[in-house]
């Protein structure tokens, strides 16, 4: 026997030590201490091992038609066959509960929720959402039911329905939902700017700003349908409030505000809406954007000085890449004291990289750990070599080759 057939064993007898602690329970209740483990149960579980799965299934089936106290038992070996991916045995195992006369209505809708699970797995969209609407009909499975919809709905790309299932999810009390539904409305928006529809596309917007106001994608959207018109400044506007909405996105906003700087003739508070964000917030791409915008305006030599102060903060070999090629479009460099700090940069970033790396988890360190301090296994822990370092994790991207 293998270890999964053996696992497989030991799941339904699991499911069926549950389902005869309750028959005993109830037999309790009743005064009657007699339980007995059906004889089929063992013909149906011997075909499970033999993987004739189909006769099993019959059997199980056959189970439930005489003695509708098997649901609990039918549930879990549905539910084993779908775990196992075989999608198709689990929906015949559930859809024959589900079409019992005989079930609860509380066995009724879990045997729904867990067809609705296996049409989902099976890929089966309309069966799964005529279940999940059901279910939400008779607020059963609510919040599970409205999540699923909700996924069958962004993959149909029906973003009104999505919205419509989003709220209710937040009347069932879901906190984490607004910024999803902002989403919806911006994918209503994008679609209304395709078809033209710019009416449409305005009132989709400003729904997303009111549904949350933090939304960066709602300002992105806006700025940009304001430059298209040619209204720059409301434009600017709409791009400044990614800073307060999400400052990670300002990348993002910036060649657009920079365009609208541009059309404004205004490239002065370009320069210092850049210096701003790059003091206030950090961030290598708002610095690179800022040491490119010195070097149109004030040439290399500075853009590159203004660049290596930032990566003395915080080195990066990104950066650094770029200091290198700012540099090289100089054709003299008369401060020589730059070349003094790059040695720094390069030093602290030599610094900051580990000395040995586990290959079975990824962990880094200075120090030789014979057993690994994170995954705990041992001789795993081995010393770097040179450029076959791999990188930190969180510095991914900038030691990524070009
Ligand atoms: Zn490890």
């Amino acid at each position: 026997m293998n270890a999964e057939t053996a696992l497989f064993l030991l799941l339904p007898v699991a499911a069926v030590s549950g389902w005869l602690l309750a028959r005993r329970q109830e037999g309790r209740r009743g005064g009657n201490e007699t339980s007995r483990l059906p004889p089929d149960y063992f013909r149906g579980l011997s075909y499970l091992l033999d993987d004739q799965h189909d006769k099993a299934i019959d059997i199980f089936i056959r189970m439930l038609e005489e003695d509708s106290e098997t649901v609990e038992l039918h549930l879990a070996v549905g539910n084993l066959f779908r775990n196992r991916g075989e999608v198709d045995r689990a929906i015949r195992i559930h859809q024959n509960l589900v079409n019992r006369t005989t079930l609860s209505d509380e066995q009724r809708v879990q045997a729904m929720f867990e067809l609705g699970e296996d049409y989902m797995r099976a890929g089966l969209l309309d069966g799964a959402e005529n279940l999940f609407q059901e279910l939400v009909e008779k607020e059963a499975y609510l919040s599970e039911s409205l999540r699923h919809l909700i996924d069958i709905f962004q993959q149909e790309k029906d973003w009104r329905k999505a919205i419509d299932a989003g709220f209710k999810l937040e009347q069932a009390g879901a906190t984490d939902v607004r910024p999803m539904i902002a989403q919806h409305y911006c994918e209503l928006t994008e679609e209304a700017r395709r078809k033209g529809e710019l009416k449409l596309a305005r009132e989709m917007l400003k729904r997303a700003r009111a549904t949350w106001p933090r939304c960066v994608r709602a300002s992105l959207i806006e700025g940009g349908m304001a430059m298209e018109a040619g209204r720059y400044e409301e434009a600017l506007l709409a791009f400044q409030r990614v800073e307060q909405q999400d400052a990670d996105y300002l990348p993002e906003a910036i060649p657009m505000l920079h365009a609208c700087y541009q059309q404004l003739g205004m490239p002065q508070q370009m320069l210092d809406y850049l210096q701003t964000m790059v003091e206030r917030h950090g961030g290598l791409g708002t610095m690179l954007a800022l040491a490119a915008m010195i070097c149109e305006r004030q040439g290399g030599e500075q853009a590159a000085a203004a660049l290596l102060g930032y990566l003395c903060e915080h080195p990066s070999l990104r950066g650094l890449d770029q200091f290198v090629e700012l540099v090289s479009r100089c054709d003299n460099i008369e401060d020589q004291s730059m070349f003094a700090n790059l040695g720094g940069v390069i030093k602290r970033l030599v610094e900051d990289d580990p000395d040995y790396l586990c290959h079975n988890c990824g962990f880094q360190g200075k120090v030789l750990h014979w057993q690994c301090p994170s995954c705990k296994h041992w001789g795993s822990v081995k010393p770097l070599h040179g450029i076959q370092k791999k990188p930190p994790s969180n510095r991914v991207l900038s030691l990524v080759a070009p």
